[in-house]
């Protein structure tokens, strides 16, 4: 499969992605872990990024798409991808247009998670995720709790809140969220590629989705 998955932050892009992948092995390209993985290994990106993302804003479109020209280039994505946290903006969904064409490459579809306000809020703020960069599995305290509070029951590290899981930042994510990424749901509807999937429980927005691809 080759697909975008759009959704406010806290929609469960990163669970469904996750699930998606095991169903066809496609590459999960999820821009906000290879931004957080910068960012912990202190390169010039990660420097550049860090600030944009503790205030929860965008990360200027030029450090982003030669950052998805590099991992589109590397061999797992040949059996497919999943975008997940891009595009963001107007501007990245057209010059992603352009790079796919450049490539070679065909989107199936654009999967949007759809989920009111206030459960995007709840989820985020009671969020945990891996400390561990190649791990990043996530948890939440009220309805995935790790095994041993506080351990990663998958690779034994830490389990933290990201640093842009405060109230304050979750708050401006949604609001940049609104402004910013919700117009390109009528930019992939009006180009016949959207499908929209109310975002409750991970199975069976992978359902639906696995459904609507095939
Ligand atoms: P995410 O994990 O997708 O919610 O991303 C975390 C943060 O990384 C965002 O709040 C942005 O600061 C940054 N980020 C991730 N993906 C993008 C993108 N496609 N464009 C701009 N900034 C991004």
């Amino acid at each position: 499969m080759r697909i975008i998955l759009l959704g406010p932050p806290g929609a469960g892009k990163g669970t469904v992605s996750g699930k998606l992948k095991q169903h066809d092995n496609a590459a999960h390209i999820s821009t906000g872990d290879i931004l957080r993985n910068a960012v912990k290994a202190g390169t010039a990106l990660g420097k550049e990024a860090k600030a944009y993302m503790d205030r929860g804003d965008l990360v200027p479109d030029s450090l982003i798409m030669g950052m998805v020209e590099e991992r589109l280039k590397e061999p797992d994505c040949r059996i497919g991808f999943i975008f997940d946290g891009f595009p963001r903006t107007i501007p990245q969904a057209e010059m992603l247009d352009k790079l796919l064409a450049k490539l070679d490459i065909k989107l199936d579809a654009v999967i949007n998670l759809d989920i009111p306000k206030q459960v995007v809020l709840d989820r985020l703020t009671t969020r945990r995720t891996c400390s561990n960069a190649a791990c990043q599995a996530i948890y939440n305290v009220k309805s995935m709790p790790t095994k041993v509070e506080g351990i990663c029951d998958k690779c034994g590290q830490p389990v933290i809140q990201r640093s842009d899981e405060t109230e304050e930042a979750i708050l401006n994510r949604l609001e940049t969220y609104n402004r910013q990424t919700s117009p390109l749901i009528d930019y992939y509807d009006q180009k016949g590629m959207l499908r929209s999937i109310a975002s409750l429980s991970s199975e069976d927005v992978v359902k639906e989705a696995i459904a609507a691809l095939s």
